[in-house]
């Protein structure tokens, strides 16, 4: 565990386990400090780790370098159900390579400046930042 830059990220919840560092760019090693999940289908409490699954993510800068999470979404075995279900983090949608804050940062910058600038900025592509706002929208409609 790495204390200091756990609390450098700020995502409650989560740990840094390990980092590398590559030039300009910080790869953090992250994981839930939970032990269970919540079954989306039955809602029992599972303490079964059916798999491992690490996926990487966009995050906010940090000293100005900019930062990517190697990130486990766990999967557990709902003994109830008897099937496997990934358990879901705060702080990113499922699916996606950019975690809620920096997507929320990014397009807040939109607001200053056209799609081409933004993108360039965050070092991302011009669909990605179009992904983004689309993203951020719908979970709003929610
Ligand atoms: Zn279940």
């Amino acid at each position: 565990m790495q204390p200091l830059l756990t609390e450098l990220l700020n995502l409650p919840g989560m740990d840094v386990e390990s980092y590398s560092n590559a030039g300009d760019h910080l790869i953090l090693e992250i994981e839930a400090k939970t032990i269970c999940s919540n079954c989306p289908r039955c809602g029992e409490e599972s303490h079964a780790i059916h798999q491992n699954h690490w996926h990487m993510a966009r995050d906010l800068s940090i000293s100005d370098k900019s930062v990517s999470l190697r990130y486990n979404r766990r999967q557990f075995k709902c003994k109830n159900c008897g099937k496997p279900f990934s358990e879901s983090l705060d702080f990113i949608g499922s699916r996606k390579h950019y975690t809620d804050r920096f997507a929320e940062r990014v397009v807040k910058d939109l607001m200053h400046g056209d799609i081409y600038n933004v993108a360039k900025k965050y070092d991302v592509t011009d669909d990605l930042v179009a992904s983004m706002l689309e993203y951020l929208s719908k979970k709003k409609e929610i």
